[in-house]
């Protein structure tokens, strides 16, 4: 026997018989949560799979806050489901990053990781379009004005443009400051095909 094993619904602890990381009832809650969406900004479209409340805020919230990286491995289900069943095209995954010392103090980059998996279990190629040049104050106490003076010029773009399709990672769409200042760098770089896709709005 493996010493670990996934047979274990993620949330509630029950045995797992056929299904992945979580049990019937568990997933039926957490697709109650889908709210499958895709808006266009600035010349970009934005996905988000998810509302930011209930158990998907758990999820998130254990994920990243208690530094549960086990977290990745339900979480890349979920949004492989979603790439799959929504025929969303794309080649190359890639994250909004955390600034590095941040990572060093967490010890991982969720979104990097998460991108990592996704990759891994997609087969499609992982990549890094950013990095974030200074620490940044969490958005969600701000005001949209603030939000946007707090972020602008945070992100380098590191990899030149490849004219790739490339799906960027965030975990939770406010007012959307964080993607409009990705994508303002991004474009100023020369790229063009790259969306966001959020886990939660
Ligand atoms: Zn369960």
């Amino acid at each position: 026997m493996a010493l670990f094993s996934f047979d274990r619904c993620e949330l509630c602890k029950e045995e797992l018989f056929d299904e992945e990381f979580f049990c019937k009832a568990c997933m039926e809650e957490i697709e109650n949560h889908l709210m499958l969406e895709r808006f266009e900004e600035e010349g970009y479209y934005v996905y988000s799979l998810f509302f930011y409340r209930g158990i998907i805020r758990d999820l998130i919230r254990s994920w990243k806050f208690y530094s549960s990286s086990y977290m990745i491995h339900p979480l890349s289900f979920l949004l492989e489901k979603f790439i799959i069943e929504n025929n969303i095209y794309l080649e190359a995954l890639s994250y909004i990053p955390m600034y590095r010392r941040k990572k060093l103090v967490r010890g991982f980059d969720p979104m990097e990781d998460l991108a990592k998996a996704l990759a891994v279990k997609t087969g499609l190629e992982a990549t890094n379009l950013l990095r974030r040049n200074r620490s940044t104050k969490p958005l969600y106490k701000m005001k949209a004005q603030e939000r946007k003076k707090e972020i602008a010029g945070c992100f380098d773009v590191v990899a030149s443009p490849r004219f790739k399709v490339v799906g960027i990672l965030d975990d939770i769409y406010t007012t959307g400051a964080t993607t409009r200042e990705a994508a303002r760098v991004l474009f100023e770089a020369g790229h063009q095909d790259f969306f966001f896709i959020v886990l939660a709005k």
